[in-house]
């Protein structure tokens, strides 16, 4: 059966036509959802009976609970066990500009990037848009407060799943759904260049961050397979047509790598290839893993690596860290896992 929060605004509107309602029901019960948030259609009252009882047949209202929340000063890890017993994480931020949630898109990542824990998990199967909405949800419910900011930076590759990411940012935006204004959400993608290029024509002013990680082909293959498939070359001109249909800057997230990616040498060949662009760079010092080598740069390094940006021109940042101590932090999401799938699986 599907879940009732699987579906968009115009997905629920056909479904009342089909039923031989009228469609401003879908607004109605859009509000009973995610205003109200009620547990069950019976608490639903502006809606006739007959009606109810049909969406009780066609429609779950389930939701995620979360089965383990772990809470540091700023931030919370919550793990959510989903129908099939897959495990998904998601982390909630406090900022001083509201409170921003890291989504999870899929269960494991096919991408394989060398330095990241979600990806040494094959891809088990995409998530649903309702059990991306359901982590909002969950999370909202346990803080007792409105999350302002989404970023799809969790378990997964948000482009490899493209449907079900795009219809979950449709309902979290709608006014009458989560209402998050589209410029506070922000998704993530290794750079998968068809979906890239479709997504310049998705009708939302959402955010795009780009993971580059290197300047270069040879560099940037070692450490993250997918650029065998699509060159920075295939990355860069997608982005030209996106920005030219867009006008949105985009993010280029880079990690730093002790010793990979973080030479003076790199930094000058990145403002070589972003030079020209509206853009500006998210420095990630690397979150170390029990699992991976890789070490974090050395902080010198990170910011002489910031300085050369910044000389250029180039809009940069080095992002803040969060939750290293719950493991909640970008690509930590699995390190705890192998010990979680003992205890759940
Ligand atoms: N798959 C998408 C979104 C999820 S990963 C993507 O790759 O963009 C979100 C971000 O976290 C990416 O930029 C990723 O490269 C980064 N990341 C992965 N492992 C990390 C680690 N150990 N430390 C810091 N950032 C990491
Ligand atoms: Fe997948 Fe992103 Fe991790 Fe790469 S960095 S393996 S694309 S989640």
């Amino acid at each position: 059966m599907k879940n009732i929060y699987n579906l968009t605004i115009e997905e629920l509107e056909e479904y009342f036509l089909s039923i031989g309602e009228k469609k401003f029901k879908a607004i109605q019960l859009y509000s009973w959802l995610y205003e109200k948030r009620v547990k069950s259609f019976d608490e639903i009252t502006d809606i006739k009976k007959t009606v109810i009882e049909k969406l009780k047949e066609d429609f779950s209202i389930e939701i995620l609970k979360p089965i383990k929340v772990e809470r540091d000063k700023l931030v919370n890890k919550y793990l959510f066990e989903l129908y099939d017993g897959s495990l998904v994480e998601s982390v909630l931020m406090r900022h001083d500009y509201g409170t921003s949630i890291c989504v999870s898109s899929q269960v494991g990542c096919n991408m394989g990037c060398k330095f990241c824990e979600s990806g040494r998990l094959k891809k088990v199967r995409d998530l649903n848009s309702y059990e991306m909405v359901l982590q909002i949800l969950a999370v909202e419910k346990d803080i007792n407060e409105r999350i302002t900011h989404v970023v799809i930076m969790g378990i997964g590759e948000p482009f490899d799943n493209y449907l079900n990411v795009t219809n979950f940012i449709k309902i979290i935006n709608h006014p009458k759904g989560l209402s998050i204004g589209s410029r506070h959400i922000t998704v993530s993608t290794s750079g998968i260049v068809p979906k890239i290029l479709e997504f310049a024509d998705f009708p939302y002013q959402v955010n795009l961050a780009i993971s580059l990680h290197a300047p270069n082909d040879t560099l940037r293959s070692e450490i993250m397979p997918i650029n065998r498939a699509y060159k920075i070359k295939d990355v860069m001109d997608a982005l030209k047509i996106y920005y030219k249909k867009t006008n949105r800057r985009i993010t280029f997230e880079y990690i730093m790598l002790d010793g990979v990616n973080d030479k003076e040498e790199h930094a000058l060949e990145l403002c070589k290839l972003l030079k020209g662009m509206n853009c500006y760079v998210n420095l990630i010092p690397y979150n170390e893993t029990n699992n991976i080598q890789y070490k974090r740069s050395k902080n010198d390094n990170i910011l002489k690596f910031y300085d050369i940006i910044k000389k250029n021109n180039i809009g940069v940042t080095i992002r803040r860290e969060f939750g290293s101590n719950i493991s909640a932090a970008c690509g930590q999401l699995r390190s705890k896992r192998e010990e979680l799938w003992r205890h759940f699986i």
